[in-house]
Protein backbone atom coordinates (compact mmCIF):
# COMPACT_ATOMS: atom_id res chain seq x y z
CA UNK A 1 0.00 0.00 0.00
CA UNK A 2 2.61 2.38 0.70
CA UNK A 3 6.97 2.40 1.04
CA UNK A 4 7.65 3.44 4.31
CA UNK A 5 10.13 2.01 6.82
CA UNK A 6 11.19 2.82 10.25
CA UNK A 7 12.97 1.52 13.19
CA UNK A 8 11.90 -0.56 15.97
CA UNK A 9 10.14 0.69 19.19
CA UNK A 10 8.77 -0.59 22.36
CA UNK A 11 5.15 -1.46 23.21
CA UNK A 12 2.68 -0.66 25.53
CA UNK A 13 -0.24 -2.60 26.37
CA UNK A 14 -3.12 -0.38 27.98
CA UNK A 15 -5.49 -3.05 26.89
CA UNK A 16 -6.90 -3.03 30.74
CA UNK A 17 -7.92 1.02 29.58
CA UNK A 18 -10.31 -0.13 27.22
CA UNK A 19 -13.24 -2.25 29.39
CA UNK A 20 -15.26 -2.23 26.23
CA UNK A 21 -13.31 -4.31 24.23
CA UNK A 22 -12.80 -7.37 25.89
CA UNK A 23 -12.54 -10.85 24.01
CA UNK A 24 -12.69 -14.00 25.79
CA UNK A 25 -10.66 -17.08 24.41
CA UNK A 26 -12.76 -18.61 21.98
CA UNK A 27 -12.63 -15.34 20.18
CA UNK A 28 -15.94 -13.99 20.61
CA UNK A 29 -16.45 -10.38 21.43
CA UNK A 30 -18.47 -9.41 24.59
CA UNK A 31 -19.21 -5.30 24.51
CA UNK A 32 -19.91 -3.29 27.61
CA UNK A 33 -22.30 -0.98 27.74
CA UNK A 34 -22.86 0.77 30.43
CA UNK A 35 -24.03 -1.58 33.42
CA UNK A 36 -25.12 -3.92 30.12
CA UNK A 37 -23.45 -6.91 28.65
CA UNK A 38 -24.01 -7.89 24.90
CA UNK A 39 -22.03 -10.64 23.99
CA UNK A 40 -21.80 -12.70 20.77
CA UNK A 41 -22.00 -10.14 18.73
CA UNK A 42 -20.17 -10.83 15.09
CA UNK A 43 -20.08 -7.44 13.39
CA UNK A 44 -21.39 -6.16 10.23
CA UNK A 45 -25.40 -7.36 10.63
CA UNK A 46 -23.78 -11.01 11.23
CA UNK A 47 -25.74 -13.60 12.78
CA UNK A 48 -23.22 -15.11 15.95
CA UNK A 49 -20.59 -17.71 14.80
CA UNK A 50 -19.90 -20.81 16.43
CA UNK A 51 -17.15 -20.41 18.51
CA UNK A 52 -13.82 -20.94 17.45
CA UNK A 53 -11.26 -22.07 19.98
CA UNK A 54 -8.31 -21.43 17.53
CA UNK A 55 -8.03 -17.69 16.60
CA UNK A 56 -7.92 -15.19 18.85
CA UNK A 57 -7.93 -11.60 17.92
CA UNK A 58 -6.40 -9.97 20.90
CA UNK A 59 -3.13 -12.44 20.40
CA UNK A 60 -3.55 -11.58 16.80
CA UNK A 61 -3.44 -7.77 17.15
CA UNK A 62 -0.62 -7.90 19.90
CA UNK A 63 1.57 -9.73 16.98
CA UNK A 64 0.40 -7.37 14.66
CA UNK A 65 1.53 -4.10 16.79
CA UNK A 66 4.84 -6.12 17.57
CA UNK A 67 5.91 -7.41 14.26
CA UNK A 68 3.90 -4.18 11.49
CA UNK A 69 4.20 -1.49 13.72
CA UNK A 70 6.75 -1.17 16.26
CA UNK A 71 9.35 -3.07 13.92
CA UNK A 72 8.57 -0.22 11.20
CA UNK A 73 8.75 2.34 14.04
CA UNK A 74 5.66 3.59 15.16
CA UNK A 75 6.18 4.64 18.55
CA UNK A 76 3.44 7.03 20.18
CA UNK A 77 1.81 4.91 23.18
CA UNK A 78 -1.36 6.29 22.49
CA UNK A 79 -1.55 5.18 19.09
CA UNK A 80 -0.23 1.57 19.73
CA UNK A 81 -2.68 1.22 22.47
CA UNK A 82 -5.63 2.18 19.97
CA UNK A 83 -4.31 -0.06 16.97
CA UNK A 84 -4.15 -2.84 19.84
CA UNK A 85 -7.74 -2.38 21.58
CA UNK A 86 -10.09 -1.60 18.40
CA UNK A 87 -11.13 -5.06 16.98
CA UNK A 88 -10.15 -4.65 13.54
CA UNK A 89 -11.92 -7.89 12.22
CA UNK A 90 -15.24 -6.65 12.88
CA UNK A 91 -14.81 -3.75 10.68
CA UNK A 92 -14.51 -6.38 7.36
CA UNK A 93 -16.64 -8.68 5.95
CA UNK A 94 -16.93 -11.77 7.64
CA UNK A 95 -15.09 -13.79 4.55
CA UNK A 96 -12.04 -11.64 5.32
CA UNK A 97 -11.76 -11.54 8.83
CA UNK A 98 -9.76 -14.15 9.33
CA UNK A 99 -6.69 -12.09 7.23
CA UNK A 100 -7.78 -8.59 9.25
CA UNK A 101 -4.90 -8.85 11.06
CA UNK A 102 -2.47 -9.20 8.27
CA UNK A 103 -0.33 -6.62 6.84
CA UNK A 104 -2.42 -5.90 3.68
CA UNK A 105 -5.09 -3.94 2.85
CA UNK A 106 -8.69 -5.29 2.13
CA UNK A 107 -11.59 -4.85 0.39
CA UNK A 108 -14.70 -3.68 2.15
CA UNK A 109 -16.87 -3.54 -1.13
CA UNK A 110 -18.05 -1.00 -3.65
CA UNK A 111 -14.62 -0.38 -5.28
CA UNK A 112 -13.14 0.27 -1.53
CA UNK A 113 -10.76 -0.45 0.53
CA UNK A 114 -9.64 -0.47 4.55
CA UNK A 115 -5.65 0.54 4.55
CA UNK A 116 -3.47 -1.95 5.61
CA UNK A 117 -2.88 -1.45 9.72
CA UNK A 118 0.42 0.13 9.68
CA UNK A 119 -0.91 2.94 7.03
CA UNK A 120 -3.58 3.96 9.24
CA UNK A 121 -1.74 4.14 12.37
CA UNK A 122 1.22 5.71 10.55
CA UNK A 123 -1.39 8.46 9.50
CA UNK A 124 -2.65 8.61 13.09
CA UNK A 125 0.52 9.20 14.51
CA UNK A 126 1.65 11.60 11.43
CA UNK A 127 -1.15 13.29 12.40
CA UNK A 128 -0.25 13.88 16.22
CA UNK A 129 -3.55 13.67 17.90
CA UNK A 130 -4.19 14.36 21.14
CA UNK A 131 -7.22 13.60 23.59
CA UNK A 132 -10.23 16.11 22.75
CA UNK A 133 -9.20 16.83 19.67
CA UNK A 134 -11.93 17.31 17.36
CA UNK A 135 -10.86 15.39 14.16
CA UNK A 136 -12.29 15.79 10.64
CA UNK A 137 -12.36 12.32 8.58
CA UNK A 138 -12.72 12.46 4.94
CA UNK A 139 -13.70 8.51 3.66
CA UNK A 140 -15.13 6.72 6.14
CA UNK A 141 -14.92 3.61 4.48
CA UNK A 142 -14.95 0.93 7.02
CA UNK A 143 -15.02 3.07 10.05
CA UNK A 144 -11.65 1.30 11.33
CA UNK A 145 -9.67 4.84 11.11
CA UNK A 146 -12.52 6.98 12.94
CA UNK A 147 -12.62 4.01 15.92
CA UNK A 148 -8.90 4.25 15.98
CA UNK A 149 -8.98 7.98 16.37
CA UNK A 150 -12.23 7.84 19.00
CA UNK A 151 -10.06 5.04 21.07
CA UNK A 152 -7.54 7.87 21.43
CA UNK A 153 -10.31 10.08 22.36
CA UNK A 154 -10.78 12.65 19.48
CA UNK A 155 -14.67 13.68 19.05
CA UNK A 156 -14.70 12.14 15.28
CA UNK A 157 -16.57 14.10 12.13
CA UNK A 158 -16.27 11.11 9.62
CA UNK A 159 -18.16 11.36 6.28
CA UNK A 160 -18.66 9.22 3.44
CA UNK A 161 -20.03 9.82 0.03
CA UNK A 162 -21.46 5.92 -0.74
CA UNK A 163 -24.77 5.46 0.37
CA UNK A 164 -24.24 1.79 0.74
CA UNK A 165 -20.87 2.19 3.32
CA UNK A 166 -22.44 4.59 5.09
CA UNK A 167 -25.55 2.30 6.18
CA UNK A 168 -23.31 -0.55 6.56
CA UNK A 169 -21.09 1.37 8.53
CA UNK A 170 -23.54 3.87 10.58
CA UNK A 171 -25.03 0.69 11.77
CA UNK A 172 -21.72 -0.98 12.95
CA UNK A 173 -20.31 2.38 14.56
CA UNK A 174 -23.61 2.22 16.23
CA UNK A 175 -23.33 -1.37 17.60
CA UNK A 176 -20.09 -0.61 18.80
CA UNK A 177 -21.12 2.03 20.96
CA UNK A 178 -18.26 3.88 20.39
CA UNK A 179 -18.37 7.48 21.77
CA UNK A 180 -17.57 11.18 19.59
CA UNK A 181 -18.03 9.51 15.93
CA UNK A 182 -20.33 11.46 14.15
CA UNK A 183 -20.70 9.95 11.16
CA UNK A 184 -22.74 12.14 7.93
CA UNK A 185 -23.14 11.04 4.32
CA UNK A 186 -22.01 13.96 2.35
CA UNK A 187 -19.15 14.58 -0.29
CA UNK A 188 -15.62 15.43 2.10
CA UNK A 189 -13.89 17.66 -0.11
CA UNK A 190 -16.38 20.15 1.14
CA UNK A 191 -15.64 19.51 4.55
CA UNK A 192 -18.41 20.21 7.37
CA UNK A 193 -18.42 23.79 7.24
CA UNK A 194 -20.58 23.96 10.79
CA UNK A 195 -18.95 21.97 12.94
CA UNK A 196 -15.14 23.64 12.03
CA UNK A 197 -13.00 24.38 12.88
CA UNK A 198 -11.23 21.47 13.35
CA UNK A 199 -7.43 20.72 14.86
CA UNK A 200 -6.78 17.94 12.59
CA UNK A 201 -8.00 16.92 9.40
CA UNK A 202 -7.22 13.23 8.33
CA UNK A 203 -8.69 12.44 3.80
CA UNK A 204 -8.32 8.69 3.12
CA UNK A 205 -8.81 9.15 -0.52
CA UNK A 206 -6.52 10.18 -2.90
CA UNK A 207 -7.36 13.68 -4.92
CA UNK A 208 -5.68 15.75 -7.44
CA UNK A 209 -5.46 18.22 -4.81
CA UNK A 210 -5.48 19.83 -1.37
CA UNK A 211 -9.44 20.86 -1.47
CA UNK A 212 -9.92 24.59 -0.32
CA UNK A 213 -12.40 24.04 1.90
CA UNK A 214 -10.54 21.71 4.07
CA UNK A 215 -7.61 24.35 4.58
CA UNK A 216 -10.48 26.56 5.41
CA UNK A 217 -11.53 24.31 8.15
CA UNK A 218 -8.65 23.62 9.58
CA UNK A 219 -8.04 25.46 12.91
CA UNK A 220 -4.68 27.52 13.82
CA UNK A 221 -1.71 25.14 15.06
CA UNK A 222 -4.09 22.56 12.85
CA UNK A 223 -2.63 19.74 10.65
CA UNK A 224 -3.81 18.02 7.71
CA UNK A 225 -3.19 14.97 6.07
CA UNK A 226 -4.44 13.93 2.89
CA UNK A 227 -2.88 11.85 -0.34
CA UNK A 228 -2.58 14.06 -3.36
CA UNK A 229 -1.59 12.79 -6.69
CA UNK A 230 -2.25 13.75 -10.67
CA UNK A 231 -2.94 10.72 -11.60
CA UNK A 232 -5.67 7.66 -9.41
CA UNK A 233 -4.40 5.72 -7.41
CA UNK A 234 -0.66 6.98 -6.88
CA UNK A 235 -0.49 9.83 -4.85
CA UNK A 236 2.21 11.78 -2.50
CA UNK A 237 1.22 12.31 1.13
CA UNK A 238 1.63 15.08 2.11
CA UNK A 239 0.89 16.64 5.73
CA UNK A 240 -0.30 20.64 5.45
CA UNK A 241 0.19 22.85 8.64
CA UNK A 242 -1.42 25.95 9.29
CA UNK A 243 0.48 28.25 11.65
CA UNK A 244 -0.06 31.80 12.46
CA UNK A 245 -2.46 32.18 9.69
CA UNK A 246 0.31 30.54 7.08
CA UNK A 247 -0.42 27.49 5.23
CA UNK A 248 2.62 25.40 4.66
CA UNK A 249 2.63 21.68 3.41
CA UNK A 250 5.53 18.44 3.30
CA UNK A 251 6.02 15.36 0.68
CA UNK A 252 6.02 12.58 3.03
CA UNK A 253 6.41 10.03 0.32
CA UNK A 254 4.33 8.21 -2.01
CA UNK A 255 1.36 6.13 -0.87
CA UNK A 256 -1.94 4.03 -3.12
CA UNK A 257 -5.39 4.99 -1.86
CA UNK A 258 -8.69 4.91 -3.19
CA UNK A 259 -9.81 7.91 -5.24
CA UNK A 260 -10.72 10.91 -3.71
CA UNK A 261 -14.11 11.62 -5.60
CA UNK A 262 -16.26 15.68 -5.23
CA UNK A 263 -15.84 18.95 -6.26
CA UNK A 264 -12.77 19.35 -5.53
CA UNK A 265 -11.63 15.80 -5.60
CA UNK A 266 -11.35 13.73 -9.31
N1 LIG B 1 -10.77 5.43 6.42
C1 LIG B 1 -11.35 4.26 5.79
C2 LIG B 1 -10.73 3.99 4.43
C3 LIG B 1 -11.78 4.17 3.43
S1 LIG B 1 -11.35 4.08 1.74
C4 LIG B 1 -11.31 3.05 6.70
O1 LIG B 1 -10.76 3.14 7.81
O2 LIG B 1 -11.85 2.02 6.32
C5 LIG B 1 -11.83 5.70 1.23
C6 LIG B 1 -13.28 6.04 1.37
O3 LIG B 1 -13.42 7.39 0.93
C7 LIG B 1 -14.24 5.22 0.53
O4 LIG B 1 -15.21 4.65 1.35
C8 LIG B 1 -14.85 6.24 -0.42
O5 LIG B 1 -16.20 5.98 -0.76
C9 LIG B 1 -14.70 7.52 0.37
N2 LIG B 1 -14.73 8.76 -0.39
C10 LIG B 1 -14.16 9.04 -1.59
N3 LIG B 1 -14.39 10.32 -1.95
C11 LIG B 1 -15.11 10.87 -0.92
C12 LIG B 1 -15.66 12.16 -0.67
N4 LIG B 1 -15.53 13.18 -1.55
N5 LIG B 1 -16.34 12.38 0.47
C13 LIG B 1 -16.51 11.38 1.38
N6 LIG B 1 -16.02 10.14 1.20
C14 LIG B 1 -15.33 9.89 0.06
Amino acid sequence: MASFKGKSGTCLDISASHPRWRIDLAGKICFHFRSMQYSKYSAAGGTPREPSPSVDPKRLRRRMVREQLEARGISDPAVLGAMFAVPRHLFVQEALRSQAYEDTPLPIGYGQTISQPYIVALMTQLLEVQRGMRVLEVGTGSGYQAAVLATIGCTVFTVERMRELYQITSGLLRQLGLRGIHMQRRDGTLGMPEAAPFDRIIVTAGGPEVPRPLVDQLDEGGIMLIPVGSKPRTQRLVRVRKEQGRVSSEDLGPVVFVDLVGDHGW
